[in-house]
């Protein structure tokens, strides 16, 4: 039997979103798996506090983190949808972004993907390879790790979280379209260039003159007119601590991204 004949090692592999969850699983499985492979598929539209934690992850796992870019950028793949940006029901950012750059980052080999769903979140599917090469791991669900157990993970790493989550309570786009009133308004007061950018994506159709919006309920500018003009009228500061531990327990539901923002 020659060596060429030998069979490959199984890879084991666990992608990096800039989240709390799947950062907690990279600390928690560090020295489980010392042969794992950490990636970070960037969109090249991320906060920047995401790539700053990435940075931070990198150092603490003391290993490289790889960056997968697309071949093409979400500019690219908006032209081939006619200008259409994607919505909860029309993810192409996420298989053209986040799906196929991993895909063919594991290639025909054998790969373990572990992936960060935690014990106290229903059943999800969707957006995890389906490819017959890539068999799913869970570790937090198999040994019952909770949101609490996640926090404890990041607080004892001396990591923390990333900073966006003063503000956000996921990782992804500056302009992803998961976004809350309310976040969309953190974004226009944490990073107003950002946010000034995400509104130039929203123009009319060429054809029909409707405009497409981030939020299907108008443009970006009125969005945070409507968030700012609530926490006039109830006299809040313009994110509540409440509402972010909401949004932030609310992290699980199931119109989330296992890629983008775990
Ligand atoms: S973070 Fe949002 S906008 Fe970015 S790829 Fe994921 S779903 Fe799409």
């Amino acid at each position: 039997m020659t060596d060429s004949l030998e069979k490959k090692p199984v890879r084991h592999l666990l992608g990096l979103s800039g989240g709390k969850d799947s950062s907690a699983l990279a600390i928690y499985m560090r020295d489980k798996v010392p042969e794992m492979e950490y990636f970070f598929a960037d969109t090249g539209a991320e906060l920047p506090e995401t790539l700053e934690f990435i940075d931070l992850l990198e150092n603490y796992l003391g290993k490289p983190v790889v960056r997968l870019n697309a071949d093409r950028d979400f500019d690219y793949y908006l032209q081939l949808h006619n200008n259409f940006l994607p919505s909860p029901r029309q993810r192409w950012c996420t298989v053209n972004l986040k799906l196929i750059p991993f895909e063919k980052f594991v290639g025909n080999d054998e790969a373990i993907s572990y992936i960060a769903i935690r014990a106290d979140e229903p059943s999800r599917s969707g957006y995890i390879s389906k490819k017959p090469n890539i068999h799913t791991r869970m570790p937090f669900r198999d040994d019952g790790i909770t949101i609490e157990d996640v926090e404890n993970i990041l607080e004892s790493s001396g990591l923390g979280k990333p900073k966006y989550y003063d503000w956000r309570s996921r990782s992804g786009c500056y302009f992803c379209f998961f976004q809350q009133q309310e976040e969309w308004a953190g974004l226009n007061k944490y990073h107003p260039d950002l946010f000034e950018k995400a509104k130039e994506y929203e123009r009319p159709d060429e054809r029909t003159g409707k405009l497409f919006t981030w939020n299907p309920t108008g443009s970006l500018d009125k969005v945070v007119q409507k968030a700012n003009s609530k926490n006039v009228q109830c006299k809040k500061p313009l994110i509540s601590k409440k509402l972010i531990e909401n949004i932030a327990g609310n992290s699980d539901d199931n119109d989330g991204c296992l890629i983008c923002m775990k």
